[in-house]
């Protein structure tokens, strides 16, 4: 994995092949919506969205048959796994076992302190990492206090308790549905946290609240050095929030092979509607980890000065033409008709051309 600009400094953890934290890339993580006892589900579902760009996908624990299918759910897939377990360490303890690369639990709630000590023993053997998932909604918060301080004393208490027990392969979350909160408290687990931090807004709703949510809590944080892996949660597709996720790292500079679409949001001026190539070159991008910028204009207005800091860019003249510029420079002009075939094909080019640049740098 490459250097990641700027992280504040913390210990790295081993998830399975990813190294989590020091000076580390970013890493995307999401959850399945399957039960997880429908193995053959799961595994095409964590394949799916692994092929988008989770680096890391967490499956819920609920009951005896998922925790009976995590050992063959870790035989089928490459993507390291995550067990997310409340309530039963036994299924802790089961998941440990299975070999998946780690649990994720909040310790408040998986049993007695003696139960958690038995965790951190079995983990501790198998090289299984542990995220302490502090979550504002499964914690008892006294509303006199302040949130912020009961959420961080709470994370704190439990790092203290794995450190004393000689644990120490682990990753902390604060998460909250207020982003505000979620923000504040992170800045402050972050002054003492040594280990790499999971960021997250929870439960922040559906895509549009999601989208706004996560960026009030995570960019501040991101840009201050906080952060190691992050979950864009939304009640909504799969698919979207990994792609929120990258293209949200994308833009923020990091090193995320991905695409950027530049497109204007129209206006009485357009000659041509171009939502349609908008949603079309979105669709033929969105699996292609493909680092690529494409302008899409409606008119001449800012059209040409856009298309000067794009790979291939259309700016539409007239009703039935447009021009087509390539790396910033008008290269032709090519009728409406043929703008989103002509697209497609400079697309794939560029992909061929970096799937061999990738062949030749991995001899
Ligand atoms: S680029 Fe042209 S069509 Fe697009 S919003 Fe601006 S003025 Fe309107």
């Amino acid at each position: 994995m490459s250097k990641c600009r700027n992280r504040t400094s913390t210990k790295a953890v081993k998830v399975g092949n990813l190294t989590i934290g020091e000076y580390n890339e970013i890493v995307i993580q999401t959850m399945t919506t399957t039960k997880t006892s429908d193995v053959e589900k799961t595994v095409e579902q964590i394949k799916q969205l692994n092929n988008y760009g989770a680096q890391l996908v967490r499956v819920a624990v609920l009951d005896e048959a998922d925790a009976s299918a995590l050992a063959e759910i870790v035989k089928k897939t490459k993507t390291p796994i995550i067990a997310d377990i409340h309530f039963n360490y036994q299924f802790a303890l089961r998941a440990i076992a299975a070999g998946v690369a780690k649990i994720r639990i909040n310790p408040g709630n998986i049993g007695s302190k003696e139960q958690v000590l038995q965790i951190l023993q079995a983990a501790n053997q198998k090289g299984t990492a542990i995220r302490i998932g502090i979550n504002g909604g499964s914690l008892k918060i006294d509303p006199k206090g302040s949130r912020v301080i009961q959420l961080v004393n709470c994370a704190y208490s439990w790092i203290k308790f794995f450190e004393k027990n000689g644990f120490y392969n682990l990753i902390v979350s604060i998460k909250d549905s207020d982003p505000s909160t979620t923000y504040f408290a992170n800045v402050e687990l972050a002054k003492h946290c040594k280990y790499p931090i999971h960021l997250g807004v929870t439960e922040s709703g559906p895509d549009h609240a999601g989208i706004v949510k996560s960026c009030i809590a995570l960019i501040p944080l991101l840009n201050m050095g906080i952060g190691n892996t992050i979950r864009i949660s939304v009640n909504g597709d799969r698919k979207n929030e990994i792609k929120i996720a990258k293209t949200l790292l994308n833009n923020m500079g990091f090193n995320i092979p991905y695409y950027n679409i530049v497109a204007c949001p129209l206006c009485g001026r357009n000659q041509y509607d171009t939502k349609r190539w908008v949603k079309e070159i979105d669709q033929y991008l969105e699996d292609k980890h493909l680092a690529i910028k494409v302008g899409i204009m409606g008119c001449i207005v800012n059209g040409p000065g856009e298309a000067q800091g794009c790979d291939i860019a259309i700016c539409v003249k007239d009703k039935t033409t447009s021009f087509l510029y390539l790396n910033g420079t008008l290269n032709k002009e090519i009728p409406n008709t043929e703008v989103s075939k002509t697209l497609k094909e400079l697309i794939d080019k560029k992909y061929n051309q970096a799937v061999k640049h990738y062949e030749k740098l991995n001899k």
